[in-house]
């Protein structure tokens, strides 16, 4: 069986280019072949999207918001579909496909009241003062309005709730964007499966023909494709540091250069202070190892490198931590690059002076599917310290400890971290008080700071930010979860002297749809 692209309400033609999925469980390659979009395709669809610009913008939050309950619920219908395909191309267990499920379902509906409510728009109003002295004042008006076409890369770890219908789209619908994906090539039907849904979304509830297009294709050439097309005027992405640099570099070059929201990598520091006790210590073990261990690893808050005291009460916890660890087993990875990057990370980490592999995250030698077993590696402060590339990340369940002696050690590598997404601290609220210059520094390096709690899990709501300062992400101003999402594809335009049939209704004299606005 041979599929191609969704170009609009259109199908692609099939071409020469195919690849097909691999079951990451056995190896095998799944029967369905997919063929890579051509140029002209890529063009097509990009032409689309910025016909049906124009239309989106003049949609109503209500007619959106119909648009993202009607997906949500046509993803609830096909669930049992979804799980069939995408545990087949993933490996995933069938719970954590039914609750990714359930998370793109939640967002949907999260950014559906969003727009119902509609005060994200950020309505600010100074009416007209004619008779002000010296200089009259004018009536300017200002609201978020769409950026205008985005392209989406899909996640390979979040098959669905960061791919074809997940948070970078529905935030990038919500905000009045067309949206082109670009699917990854690990899940292509899964992919395929969730954008016949969108079509159908689109379809019943009249958005334009190019409010959607799924294109399949490698990205160094389709996904370079999709980002230099003019029409295109953002990116969302979530990968590797060198893919989400790559395409910023890529937007930063063109000749009207675009903003890439990226979320790359994140070492997602854990710092146990030195008051614990010798019970805390060996209860925060626990929670490490599910942490660093749930879904083998692959999360991007997933904790990579922690900081405990070298005392009795540190060594009761790295005690406790090496028990958990060497009692997991392996598990299956989400496709082969993922698993060589993860087995050459271990590699180039075990060979840095000064680092000793404690648990062995060795190759499995079944050559046949992408099993992978949890490491612990392990340093002191002062080799952390005076080696940058210790800091680099090791996507999977691999924890790097390091032990430090004096309390001044932790302000050290506070200092010198690179951008995280997440950093957690470990200490009782006395702790805090005691180190407050420490949430000061850790403030200009993390999106969200934890005490206390573990970063995997992450919340979808207004108050969460995931993102961070680079290379985390290529913006840190932002989130690619929660509410605050939309902000990435909306920006700000100004409305001077208009008569107030003209304004948008967000902006009209009488306030229609009744939401907050800011009165100058
Ligand atoms: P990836 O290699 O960055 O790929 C993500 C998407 O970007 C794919 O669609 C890929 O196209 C495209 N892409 C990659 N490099 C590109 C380039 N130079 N130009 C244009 N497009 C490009 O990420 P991945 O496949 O998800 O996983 C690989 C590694 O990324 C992992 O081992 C891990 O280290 C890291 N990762 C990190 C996170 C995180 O949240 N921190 C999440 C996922 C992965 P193709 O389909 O052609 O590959």
């Amino acid at each position: 069986m041979i599929e191609t692209s969704l170009i609009g309400y259109s199908r692609g033609t099939p071409g020469s280019k195919t690849f097909q999925a691999t079951n990451p469980t056995t190896g095998e390659n799944l029967i369905t072949e997919y063929c890579s979009a051509s140029q002209e395709e890529v063009g097509r669809a990009c032409e689309l999207a910025k016909l049906a610009s124009l239309s989106m913008t003049a949609l109503s939050g209500r007619d959106k918001a119909k648009f993202l309950c009607s997906l949500a619920d046509r993803i609830d219908q096909s669930i049992e579909n979804i799980v069939v395909i995408m545990t087949a191309e993933t490996g995933l267990p069938e719970a954590r496909v039914r609750a990714e499920a359930g998370r793109t379902r939640s967002q949907l509906l999260m950014f559906a009241n969003l727009l119902e409510e509609g005060s994200w728009v950020d309505a600010r109003i100074d009416r007209a003062l004619p008779d002000r002295k010296p200089v009259p004042k004018p009536d300017l008006r200002a609201m978020l309005r769409p950026i205008g076409p985005v392209a989406v890369f899909c996640a390979s770890n979040f098959p669905l709730a960061f791919s074809v219908a997940g948070g970078d789209s529905a935030s990038a619908w919500a905000a009045g964007c067309p949206v082109i994906v670009k699917a990854h090539h690990a899940h292509p039907g899964t992919a395929l499966l969730i954008g016949k849904l969108v079509v159908q979304s689109v379809k019943e509830c009249g958005l334009p023909e190019g409010a959607f297009s799924l294109i399949f294709g490698s990205g160094r050439t389709i996904g370079k494709a999709i980002v230099e097309d003019q029409a295109v005027k953002a990116v969302g992405f979530t990968g590797s540091r060198s893919g989400g640099r790559a395409l910023f570099d890529l937007a930063s070059s063109r000749s009207e250069p675009i903003p890439v929201f990226a979320e790359m990598s994140s070492i997602n520091p854990i710092f146990l202070l030195p008051d614990l006790g010798k019970v805390e210590m060996e209860k925060v073990a626990e929670g490490l190892h599910i942490s660093a261990t749930m879904g083998v690893g692959q999360f991007c808050t997933n904790p990579g490198v922690v900081f405990y005291p070298d005392n009795d009460i540190g060594a009761s916890f790295r005690t406790a931590y090496l028990e958990k660890m060497k009692s997991s087993g392996a598990g299956v990875m989400l496709h082969k690059g993922i698993l060589e990057s993860y087995n050459s990370g271990i590699r180039e980490m075990r060979e840095h002076e000064g680092v000793e592999e404690i648990i062995s995250g060795d190759e499995l030698s079944e050559p046949s599917g992408c099993g992978a077993s949890p490491c612990v590696l392990e340093t002191k402060v002062e080799r952390f310290l005076n080696d940058p590339e210790l800091s680099n990340e090791i996507f999977g369940p691999s924890t790097l400890l390091v032990s430090y002696s004096q309390s001044e050690d932790i302000l050290k590598v506070a200092k010198q971290l690179e951008g995280q997404l997440t950093v957690s601290l470990f200490g009782n609220e006395r702790n805090l008080d005691e180190h407050e210059n420490l949430v000061d520094i850790l403030e200009t390096k993390a999106g969200r700071i934890l005490f206390n709690q573990f970063p995997t899990g992450v919340e979808v709501c207004s108050s969460i930010v995931h993102g961070g300062p680079y290379p985390a992400t290529t913006d840190s101003r932002t989130t690619s979860v929660g509410t605050g999402a939309i902000l990435r594809f909306a920006r700000p335009v100004c409305y001077q002297g208009f008569p107030d049939e003209f304004l948008p209704m967000e902006l009209k004299d009488d306030n229609p749809l009744g939401i907050n606005r800011k009165e100058g």
